[in-house]
């Protein structure tokens, strides 16, 4: 089948959705096309969700200046679309007076790059404000703008406020070949029909150097880089409220402790050249790297509140800097390639970039109205008891807790699965509404959950998956009863 639109967008991680969001702006027909089941399955879920002050990126790189804009951008744009987030600030410490040096020249990095407030704090200091720090810290650089976000909420916030303006969403369609036409136009082969547009934007993550390559005479080479996690549950009382970071190295920015939006507690990444872009397994020596060094920041983790451990891959490119603009060589098309971090505090600005070149080139018009999107900021769980009452008298739904960890409603679990770019699947209900984030990871609520997504979008409980693809929840003897019982 043959497709056409002004504009493709390809990927829908969070600077994909940022994009579709800019571009819904303006009077033109545009598409997203994601590989995977949902948007946010590529870093944009799997990243340490902090909102960098941007002291860490070489001065007059791209890195430096999108991340400083983009976090400048980011509390309004949550705010406004009801993301959680939280300045909490950020601490790099150190050790020793080697490491004093680094966070010197971090903290003149910093002010190249217009980070406010940076300061170097000395031992005593550092340990009043964090008193479970490893006692052996000397100094820490302290950047009181550094902040935390839910990095895949903020991605279908995105993609939910650009489809209620008009911008179609294609998931499980993979493009696998771009060319341009003599006439100026793209064709995108994809694996659910062909696309011709006038204009293309590169926004595919770890893949998006080989799709630079089939379009570029400068080749880009990518260099998937894989970070594993340690997350523990939410304890009574955080033991840290900044994110703690140790001196970064050659392969980034280190290991972190970090509280969540959530009141979880994080620990990682890792930092592994790998060969495969979709190889998001964990591993043993990755995890015990992390726990090791996580224990150099706080001497008392410990692993017995651990709940999950996971891994996203960082689109490091060779020249070690974003390539964000027009794709060289090749007129109409555009792209966001190397967005490793600080991608996600970036995500608006580079979108915000993007946007206003194509607007130019193509010479849009801007729409004279908007229908601004807002996810539902205060979940039920965070309400005052008068108000959960009140909730309940006017949706009963809201009464049925389906995940008691989480204390997620019925109610919140169907709002989810409605929304413009609404939820297909287990993880994909999970992400927003984290019913299935706790302790028991889903083990009681997931049958509830694939009840509601079956009775909501008219499927066979057979067909319901736990992330897409063939991750059917029945399968086995399960899944023959199941269809017998549909049959009969
Ligand atoms: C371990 C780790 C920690 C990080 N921590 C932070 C942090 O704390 N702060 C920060 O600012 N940044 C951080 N980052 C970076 C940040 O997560 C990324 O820069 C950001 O998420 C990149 O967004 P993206 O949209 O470019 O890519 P992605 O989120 O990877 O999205 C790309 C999308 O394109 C899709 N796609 C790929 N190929 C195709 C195709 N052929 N057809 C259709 N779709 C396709 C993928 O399925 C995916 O959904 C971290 C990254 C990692 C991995």
């Amino acid at each position: 089948m043959d497709f056409s639109t002004d504009l493709l967008i390809i990927g829908g991680g969070v600077v994909g959705c940022a994009l579709a969001r800019e571009m819904s702006r303006y009077r033109l027909s545009a598409v997203l096309l994601e590989r995977a089941g949902d948007v946010a399955e590529g870093a944009s879920k799997a990243n340490s969700g902090i909102i960098h002050a941007g002291f860490d990126a070489v001065p007059g790189s791209l890195k430096a200046k999108y991340n400083v804009e983009g976090a400048r951008m980011l509390p309004a744009l949550c705010e406004a679309l009801g993301v959680p987030w939280r300045r909490n600030g950020a601490l790099v410490i150190g050790f020793s007076e080697e490491e004093r040096a680094v966070l010197a020249e971090l903290l003149e990095r910093g002010r190249r790059n217009g980070v406010e407030g940076l300061r170097i704090l000395e031992r005593d200091e550092v340990l009043a404000l964090e008193p479970n720090l490893n006692p052996e810290v000397c100094c820490a650089l302290e950047a009181p703008t550094g902040a935390i976000v839910s990095p895949y909420e903020l991605t279908f916030a995105l993609a939910d406020d650009a489809a209620l303006n008009g911008v179609d969403f294609r998931l499980d369609t993979a493009v696998r070949r771009i060319s341009r036409r003599e006439d100026g136009t793209f064709r995108v082969e994809t694996n659910r029909g062909d696309w011709t547009c006038r204009a293309v934007v590169n926004c595919a993550g770890a893949s998006a150097a080989e799709l630079h390559n089939q379009l570029s005479p400068r080749k880009l080479e990518n260099v998937p880089r894989r970070g594993q996690y340690y997350l523990l549950d939410r304890p009574e009382t955080l033991p840290f409220q900044h994110t703690v970071f140790q001196c970064p190295s050659r392969m980034g920015k280190g290991v972190l402790v970090t509280p969540t939006v959530h009141g979880n507690v994080l620990l990682g990444p890792s930092a592994e050249d790998i060969d495969d872009p979709l190889d998001t397994a964990t591993t043993q020596d990755g995890l015990d790297f992390v726990l090791s060094r996580a224990r150099r920041t706080w001497p008392a983790v410990s692993t017995r509140s651990n709940i999950t451990n996971f891994s996203g891959i960082r689109a490091h490119e060779s020249g070690d800097d974003f390539v964000v603009g027009p794709t060289e060589g090749c007129p109409h098309a555009w792209e966001a390639v190397g967005i490793e971090s600080p991608g996600l505090s970036s995500a608006p600005a580079i979108a915000r970039a993007l946007a206003e070149q194509i607007a130019a080139e193509l010479s849009l018009e801007e729409k004279a109205e908007r229908v601004p999107f807002r996810a539902p900021s205060v979940p039920f769980r965070d309400l005052s008891p008068e108000a959960r009452a009140a909730a309940v008298k006017a949706d009963p739904r809201q009464g049925v807790v389906v995940c008691r960890c989480e204390v997620v409603t019925e109610a919140e679990i169907r709002e989810a699965i409605r929304r413009p770019v609404g939820a297909r699947s287990i993880d994909a209900v999970k992400r927003r509404t984290r019913a299935g984030m706790g302790r028991c990871q889903g083990g009681f609520c997931s049958p509830r959950v694939a009840a509601i997504l079956a009775e909501e979008l008219g499927l066979p409980l057979t067909e319901i998956t736990k992330n897409g693809g063939e991750s059917f929840l029945l399968t086995g003897t399960l899944r023959e009863e199941a269809e017998r019982s549909v049959r009969e």
